[in-house]
């Protein structure tokens, strides 16, 4: 496949946006190359400018989960830009949205609705802090909760020291109240706990983790969490952000059955439009401006585009009984198509799936927390990528990243995507 108007394009990208790009990951660091420019996508289909089709296993980060370009999205956001794009004013769509969104939540009385994912676990950590009266937060390495100063923190020297930023422009003074632990390991919490006695206001976690690859919970993990916090009044946030209207109506909290105090969304409920909310018991809830003393704004929160699209995308979820079960059975007959044919070649590699997420890597061990993950041949991934890439089938271009299956695909573009995969590790 040729890529030449990508290469010029993404060239005078380079010259105004710095890196390209408005989003990093989007820039191919990972895996070298040109990023591809799209034209347009359509269902399961991506149709990039050079006229190349590509089969599309990322669906802008997860929340095309009913295909692009889904009609009754398309035409809410149409109907609705003709009444005017934003006012600043109340209107009855959020009312539709939030009553909607919170039939679907488990444990949740109120839903507060911002415009990204980082906005919802931004303002849910203020709030967790502010219920709490306690200043730090712990959250897992590997888990990504949007590029907010108090989530871009790595671990610092020792399992029970405080965390240290990881980008420049974190404060040391932020960095000290996350305190980081490992994904999977209850122990490397409860320390944390023992060391900052009625200090810790929450545990943030994405309950089913996506931003490592995909890595599910082990058995416990999630009980465990939700042990821990009630035993020593925290909240347990569970970052629904990719999880969140995917893995089922009522996100991981159904699946598993376990309570969140606070619940973050984004990416599927806005339809592909920028929306993030985030929802808890009134108890919770009731500390948030204006009712409560907790801060929390936004000139384009609640935008009529966004909530249009965001209503219409649930409302076909919702009145879609078999939709989580046909996704699972997509992604499962994929994973066994995967698996099959990884089996037939030497190269080690672990398949980690929950539901309609899944990710290949390419690591002899289970992959169950960050080292793990980190632990994958990147080598392997990027020639894995470009060789899909030159097949037509398009991946997320980074080997810690979950691939999101679309309902829009069919079991011809799940075998086609099989045995595309067939070729490409076979010149591996
Ligand atoms: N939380 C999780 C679990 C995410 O995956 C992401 C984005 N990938 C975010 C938060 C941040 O969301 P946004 O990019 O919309 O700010």
């Amino acid at each position: 496949m040729l890529y030449q108007r990508s290469s010029s394009l993404f060239a005078a990208a380079e010259q105004v946006i710095p890196g390209g790009v408005n989003s990093p990951v989007r820039a191919f660091k990972g895996v070298g190359g040109t990023p591809i420019f799209v034209e347009r996508a359509k269902g399961a289909y991506l149709y990039d400018v050079d006229g190349n089709r590509l089969i599309d296993y990322i669906n802008s980060w997860g929340p095309m989960i009913l295909g692009h370009a889904y009609e009754p999205v398309v035409d809410a956001v149409i109907s609705k830009a003709k009444l005017g794009t934003s006012f600043g004013m109340p209107t009855e769509i959020e009312t539709q949205i939030a009553s909607l969104a919170l039939s679907m939540i488990p444990n949740a009385d109120k839903i507060r609705f911002v415009n990204s994912g980082t906005e919802a676990c931004m303002s849910a950590i203020r709030l967790a802090r502010g219920f709490t009266g306690r200043a730090k937060i712990v959250k897992f390495a590997g888990c990504y909760h949007g590029h907010s100063d108090s989530f871009l923190i790595q671990a610092g020297s020792g399992a029970i020291t405080f965390g240290t930023p990881n980008s420049p422009g974190v404060t040391q003074g932020t960095a000290q109240d996350t305190l980081l632990a490992d994904f999977n390991d209850l122990d490397s919490v409860k320390k944390l706990f023992e060391a900052n006695p009625n200090q810790i206001a929450a545990i943030i976690v994405e309950p089913v983790a996506g931003n490592m690859g995909c890595v599910p919970p082990l058995a416990g993990f999630l009980e465990g969490l939700r042990a821990i916090c009630t035993a020593h009044n925290s909240l347990l946030i569970f970052d629904e952000v990719m999880t969140g209207f995917r893995l089922a109506a009522g996100g991981v909290q159904e699946l598993y059955n376990i309570k969140a105090d606070i619940t973050c969304f984004g990416k599927v409920i806005g339809g592909g439009l920028p929306v993030g909310a985030f929802a808890a018991r009134n108890e919770i809830m009731n500390f948030l401006a204006p009712v409560g003393p907790v801060y929390q704004a936004g000139t384009l929160s609640g935008n009529p585009l966004a909530m249009a699209a965001g209503l219409a995308m649930l409302t076909a979820i919702s009145s879609d009984k078999t939709l989580f079960a046909r996704l699972d059975e997509k992604t499962a007959y994929l994973e066994v198509g995967i698996r099959n044919v990884l089996n037939k070649y030497t190269l080690p590699f672990t398949i980690n799936r929950v539901g309609s997420m899944i990710s290949v890597h390419f690591s002899e061990q289970p992959v169950i927390d960050f080292a793990t993950a980190k632990a994958g041949d990147n080598e392997t991934f990027k020639k894995f990528f470009h060789g899909l890439l030159n097949e037509g089938v398009y991946i997320a271009p980074s080997a810690y990243e979950t691939w999101f299956i679309t309902d829009a695909l069919t079991y011809e573009d799940l075998d086609f995507t099989i045995s595309a995969i067939d070729r490409v590790v076979a010149t591996l």
